[in-house]
C-alpha cells in the first residue's frame, strides 16, 4: 500500500517552516498539543517526513526522493510511529496478528512493549546518517508504565534523534513527560483558511461544521462525513421539543433517546455539551457559538430557564463524557442524561420541587 508523504496543512505552513528552519538547535522531545481536530498528527508526521527527507525543497519534504518513498510506504528505518492499536486500525492498517488471533478487541492505549522497542531501535545506528523520528500519539493513551518506560527512552537520546508527542489534552500527561519536552503549542486556524479547505475536501456549508467543531477544522470534516446537517437531526427535534413543551418534557425525552440509541455515547454527549454551551450564551444575550441555526429554538427555551442549572448541565456532561465509554446500562444512561438536560430547561420552581 503506497499513500502520498504527509504535508503540512495549508494553516501549518508559515509555522512549520520556521520551526523545521531551527532544526538543527531542536530540543530532542517536542509535546505538540492543541485542541483536538486541528490536525496535530497531520502536523508531527508532517514533521517527520521533513526532517528525514534527503532532498527537502524549502526545509520541507520534496515527495519524491528515497526517504520520502519510504516515509510514504510506511517502512523508512529511521522513522517509529506509536499509537494505540484501536487508533492504528482506525487508520485503515490491519490489526496485529497476535491480537487478532487472541480475538482481542484493539487496545485504546500504547502498550508498553511499544515504547520500550524503542530503545533497541535507537541503540543501533541511523540507517541513513540522519535523523531519528518517533511520532507518539496521542500521548495521554500511555498509561503510568508506558509513560516511565518513556521516560528512561527519554533520558538519553542519541544524538538527532527526535520524539514528537502530540496531545489535546497536555493535563492527563505524566508532569515528568511534559517537563522532558519542549512545548509546541498549534493555534486554531484561522477561519477562512478552515472554511477554504473544508471546501476544498466537498464539503457544503462548511461555516456550520465548522462552528459545529468548535472551529477545529479536521473534526468539521469527519463531523460532515458522519451526518447529514451541522446540528444533528435528533438534537435539533429535542431543542424543538423543549421549546414547545417547556417542563413537560417526557415525550421529548423518549424520541431524543430513541433517536441516539445508536449514536456513540461521546458524540451525542459532545452535542448535548455543545448544545448547553449555547443555551448558556443565549441566555445571557450572546449569539449560540456552535448551532448558530439554532438560534431562534434556543431564545424560546432559555425564555424560561434558570442560566444556573444551563452551565452546572456543560459542566455535567464534560464530566459525563470520561465515563461515556463504558457505561453500565447505555439505555438508563441516554435516559437519566437527556432527563436531567431536558429538566434544566425548565423554569427554576419546578426543579427545586422535583
Ligand atoms: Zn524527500
Amino acid at each position: 500500500m503506497t499513500h502520498d508523504v504527509a504535508r503540512f496543512l495549508p494553516w501549518q505552513r508559515a509555522m512549520a517552516h520556521e520551526w523545521l528552519a531551527a532544526s538543527q538547535r531542536f530540543a530532542h522531545a517536542w509535546l505538540i498539543h492543541g485542541l483536538a481536530g486541528i490536525g496535530k498528527r497531520d502536523f508531527a508526521l508532517a514533521a517527520a517526513a521533513s526532517l528525514l527527507c534527503e532532498a527537502p525543497a524549502q526545509g520541507l519534504a520534496c515527495g519524491a526522493c528515497d526517504a520520502c518513498r519510504w516515509m510514504a510506504a510506511g517502512n523508512h528505518p529511521d522513522f517509529r510511529r506509536i499509537r494505540p492499536e484501536a487508533v492504528a486500525v482506525q487508520e485503515g492498517e490491519a490489526a496485529d496478528e497476535t491480537e487478532a488471533q487472541a480475538k482481542k478487541a484493539p487496545s485504546r492505549e500504547i502498550r508498553v512493549e511499544q515504547v520500550r522497542a524503542l530503545s533497541g531501535w535507537l541503540s543501533t545506528a541511523s540507517h541513513r546518517g540522519g535523523w531519528r523520528v518517533a511520532v507518539i500519539y496521542p500521548a495521554q493513551t500511555m498509561n503510568v508504565i508506558t509513560a516511565n518506560a518513556l521516560l528512561k527512552v527519554l533520558e538519553e537520546p542519541p544524538p538527532r534523534s527526535v520524539f514528537l508527542l502530540t496531545t489535546d489534552a497536555p493535563d492527563r500527561l505524566l508532569p515528568t513527560i511534559v517537563s522532558r519536552c519542549r512545548r509546541l503549542p498549534l493555534p486554531v486556524p484561522p477561519h477562512d483558511d478552515s472554511t477554504a479547505w473544508l471546501r476544498e475536501n466537498g464539503v457544503e456549508q462548511p461555516a456550520d461544521w465548522l462552528a459545529a467543531a468548535g472551529g477545529a477544522p479536521l473534526r468539521a470534516r469527519d463531523l460532515a462525513q458522519s451526518g447529514d446537517t451541522a446540528c444533528p437531526a435528533w438534537l435539533q427535534t429535542f431543542l424543538n421539543d423543549l421549546a414547545r413543551s417547556g417542563q413537560h418534557s417526557a415525550s421529548a425525552v423518549a424520541a431524543a433517546a430513541d433517536a441516539i440509541e445508536r449514536v456513540q455515547a461521546e458524540q451525542w454527549i459532545d452535542a448535548l455539551q455543545r448544545a448547553f454551551i449555547d443555551l448558556s450564551l443565549t441566555a445571557v444575550g450572546a449569539p449560540p457559538r456552535y448551532f448558530p441555526s439554532q438560534s431562534a429554538r434556543m431564545t424560546q427555551i432559555v425564555s424560561t430557564a434558570d442560566p444556573v442549572a444551563l452551565t452546572e448541565t456543560v459542566k455535567w456532561l464534560a464530566q459525563q463524557r470520561a465515563v461515556a465509554a463504558h457505561p453500565l446500562s447505555p439505555k438508563l444512561f441516554i435516559h437519566s442524561a437527556l432527563q436531567r438536560c431536558a429538566l434544566a430547561c425548565g423554569p427554576a420552581r419546578v426543579r427545586r420541587t422535583a
